[in-house]
């Protein structure tokens, strides 16, 4: 094997728990990492040769100045996590003629509105939807809006900003509250697209699933449909719980693994992992969004796989460190356990003054680890304005059912003491703010 064959590039903008499973992966396996990431601040050795800096919000910017800094070196593969650096990997792979999806799918993922046209053309379920500018507010009852609906960012991620409204005046509170979201001055740094515009869909009543995967040649292989056992119904929707294997019935995992490989394919995505939601109800199954990037951060804990019956079970970042190399291995099975994730909700927002009943919760018969992200004394929103959850609990077991009780039991235990934010006087203009 060459050295260029060993070396990856890892585009990230979040430097934490998951690039550490994938330093720990690549040690293993001797690949070279180079990060390409927005926070090289944060990196120890920020202008040494491991790390290049790039601008996401200016993607192909971002790959030039990669195919500059590699000058001449190759690289084997590339992966991207999170959302923002998904297109400029895309359009790196393309520069340094690496295996990638073509930039416009991955920047079709990353737009709402563009993906419900490409499902609506592949014939593919879609809610009617459209896109509606948030300035002036609109008026919905001029809109021909129908009841139940969905109103959302266009660009975001986690369902920040998504909200459910069930009349004229929820729409209309709802735009408003979008509005102010995206002005503000946390979500405006982002520079992302479309801030000035929502997309409004109908309501797709069902229960939601998510599935991970892994595209080879524009063919999925499904590594594990996770059920959502709380209801999602809103109106807002941040998650808690994944548990896998699915309870669905055979044939609902079938027709869900089809729609996701048609989902994948309309997107145009052929290559690399995939995290996409799911809506089933009797009408069938209801794609609701593909993203070309692994699971998100810490949740990939609750995925490993068993290479082969002598080795320890490997984690989703060595499986896709393998899968980007092309080295044995990417087809490792998921292990035979049980295996589940609760994202430990924001009960509502506030300054988090205390954590209690870790113990408790980790001697819980079932689960495997509870972190607790979320910092003391720090200020974390509640949904819709949230994107982040107070921590992560896991759980195994011989079964989904048993996984659920175990994180349902410990979740009981924890209590979070979350105190109002004073309201400050705004030095300029004398407001007060909360
Ligand atoms: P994000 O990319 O921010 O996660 P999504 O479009 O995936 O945004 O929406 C987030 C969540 O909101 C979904 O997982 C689902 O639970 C809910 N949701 C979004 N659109 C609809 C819809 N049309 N009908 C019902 N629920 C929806």
């Amino acid at each position: 094997m060459t050295n260029s064959a060993k070396r990856l590039l890892l585009f990230t903008a979040k430097l934490g728990y998951q690039t550490r499973s994938f330093e720990e992966a690549a040690r293993k396996l001797g690949v070279q990492l180079m990060y390409v990431t927005d926070r090289c601040g944060q990196l120890e050795d920020p202008w040494g040769d491991h790390a290049i800096p790039v601008h996401f919000e200016t993607p192909e910017a971002a790959a030039y100045k990669v195919m500059e800094a590699l000058r001449g070196q190759e690289a084997g593969g590339i992966l991207a996590l999170g959302d923002r650096p998904v297109v400029a990997a895309a359009y790196a792979a393309r520069g340094l003629g690496l295996t990638g999806n073509h930039p416009a799918s991955v920047e079709a993922c990353r737009n709402k509105l563009r993906t419900r046209e490409i499902f609506r053309e592949a014939g593919l379920r879609v809610p009617w939807f459209r896109r509606m500018p948030l300035d002036p507010s609109p008026e919905p009852a001029l809109l021909g809006i129908s009841y139940p609906c969905v109103l959302k960012p266009i660009s975001l991620s986690a369902s920040q900003g998504v909200v459910r409204a069930n009349n004229r005046e929820e729409f209309r509170a709802a735009a408003e509250r979008i509005r102010r979201l995206l002005n503000s001055p946390e979500i405006q740094a982002t520079r992302e697209a479309n801030l000035d515009h929502l997309i409004v869909e109908g309501y797709i009543p069902g229960s939601e699933v998510a599935v991970e995967g892994l595209l080879t040649g524009g063919e999925l292989r499904v590594l594990a449909i996770f059920d959502k056992p709380d209801p999602l119904e809103g109106p807002y929707f941040e998650e808690t719980i994944y548990v896998t294997p699915s309870r669905l019935s055979r044939s609902q995992q079938l027709a869900i693994e089809h729609c996701a490989q048609n989902s994948a394919r309309a997107l145009g995505l052929t290559h690399g992992p995939i995290h996409a939601e799911f809506r089933i109800n009797e009408e069938g199954v209801w794609p609701i969004e593909v993203a070309p990037r692994p699971i998100g951060g810490l949740c990939s804990r609750a995925l490993r796989f068993s290479l082969d019956s002598q080795e320890k079970p490997i984690g989703l970042e060595e499986l896709l460190l393998r899968h980007a190399l092309e080295l044995p291995g990417a087809d490792a099975p998921r292990e035979d356990f049980a295996s589940g994730v609760m994202m430990i909700p924001v009960p509502r927002s506030g300054i988090l003054e205390g954590v209690t009943g870790e113990e408790a919760a980790r001697s819980t018969t079932g689960i495997t680890e509870l972190i607790v992200t979320a910092r003391l004394h720090d200020y974390i929103a509640a949904w819709p304005e949230g994107s982040s959850y107070l921590g992560f609990l896991f759980a195994k077991g011989n079964g989904p059912r048993e996984v659920e009780r175990a994180i349902r039991a410990a979740h009981q235990k924890l209590a979070f003491t979350i105190t109002s934010r004073m309201p400050v006087e705004h030095p300029a203009t004398r407001r007060m703010t909360n």
